[in-house]
């Protein structure tokens, strides 16, 4: 290296010292010796460099100079953008969210560091929002089936995606962290228009039920998973068992009790269901389409029932649920229900607390 460059040098030298036997240094370009030149400086440096090497050097200033003013400009705006972060983690994207609740939904992890939505269009609505707590537990007065999908992503994510695309379908995914290699279907299926919810990082009861402060920390594991995936941490929760289940007792006496409202202290809703299509168990696609085409829980008639919170699951185990899913959409289709995808104002449905 120091070979080559002494070599550049040593040939630089003779032209230097032709137009400029006194210079100081070795490397004065010869340029300066035309600055006696009585026709200016643009015509100095023509005249010394030759047409050909101005113009390269013109385009190349042109180029550093656009691409300076694009990169100032970008900066000025994201710190005019960007809302004040005190807090981190979860803390601090639920902070930044309350700071910019009209932004559209779908922000890159970029977009909501710097406070701003993405160009999808689609509203920051679904964001936590403490300050929010206008749910409805009345009715919408229309039909309505709200397929809620707990413990993927998996290997089933895909053919569920595909099989809602087929009927015109939207629905909630209450997602998990067991499979890192599917979680970019969180970000596909968001970007289907369905909505993304959190169910439980480990969906391990032992370990998210022990403590309020280790269920919460394993909701921000899987907040934290959603995030990276379409954004933001959207305020939907399905609790792992759902508010009703007594296992929790067995770790932590009353904890149902004290997350169902501390979890909506914090600005989350969360929802049960009033019909499960039984695939938490082992079952065949002809049973599973049974369970999910009976009348909701408390009720005798199929189509008697606005509001249907559908339970069911798409993770790796479950490829029956995948079998049974046209037959169930078909059956709710032709009773006149769509299926859609839960947001703010959707009607809440909550089980009984049992712990
Ligand atoms: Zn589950």
């Amino acid at each position: 290296m120091n070979d080559a460059y002494r070599h550049r040098r040593s040939r630089s030298h003779p032209s230097d010292r032709t137009s400029r036997p006194s210079a100081r240094g070795p490397m004065v370009p010869a340029v300066r010796s035309a600055s006696v030149h009585p026709a200016g400086r643009g015509h100095r440096r023509a005249a010394a460099i030759g047409p050909l090497r101005w113009e390269v050097y013109f385009i190349i200033g042109v180029i550093l100079a656009l691409a300076l003013i694009f990169f100032a400009g970008g900066i000025i705006a994201s710190i005019k953008a960007r809302p004040a972060l005190e807090g981190t983690g979860v803390a601090g994207i639920q902070q930044a969210q309350a700071a910019m609740p009209d932004s559209p939904r779908g922000a890159s992890p970029l977009d909501a560091l710097l406070g701003r939505g993405s160009s999808d269009g689609r509203p920051a609505s679904f964001a936590v929002d403490p300050e929010k707590t206008d749910w409805n537990y009345g009715d919408n007065g229309r039909k309505t089936v709200y397929l809620t999908i707990d413990d993927g992503p998996s290997e089933n994510t895909q053919a569920v995606l595909d099989i809602l695309d087929r009927y015109g379908c939207k629905a909630t995914f209450f997602v998990v962290g067991h499979n890192e290699e599917y979680f970019p279907l969180i970000a596909e299926a968001f970007k289907r228009g369905h909505t993304i919810g959190m169910h439980t990082y480990s969906h391990d009861y032992a370990e998210v039920y022990s403590s309020p402060e280790a269920y919460f920390a394993d909701l921000d594991a899987i907040s934290a998973v959603v995030q990276e995936q379409i954004g933001f941490v959207p305020c939907f929760i399905r609790f792992p068992g759902g508010s009703s289940n007594d296992v929790s007792a067995d770790y932590c006496p009353g904890i149902m009790t004290q997350l169902a409202d501390e979890v909506q202290q914090r600005g989350f809703q969360y929802w049960d269901w009033n019909l499960s299509v039984g695939d938490g168990s082992e079952h065949t696609a002809e049973e599973i389409l049974g369970y999910g085409t009976e009348p909701v829980y408390g009720s005798d008639d199929p189509a008697a029932t606005e509001n249907i919170v559908l339970l069911c699951h798409d993770s790796a185990t479950k490829g029956t649920t995948v079998e049974a899913l046209p037959g169930i959409i078909e059956h709710y289709q032709q009773l006149g229900y769509s299926f859609e995808a839960l947001t703010r104002d959707s009607w809440v449905c909550h089980h009984e607390i049992l712990n």
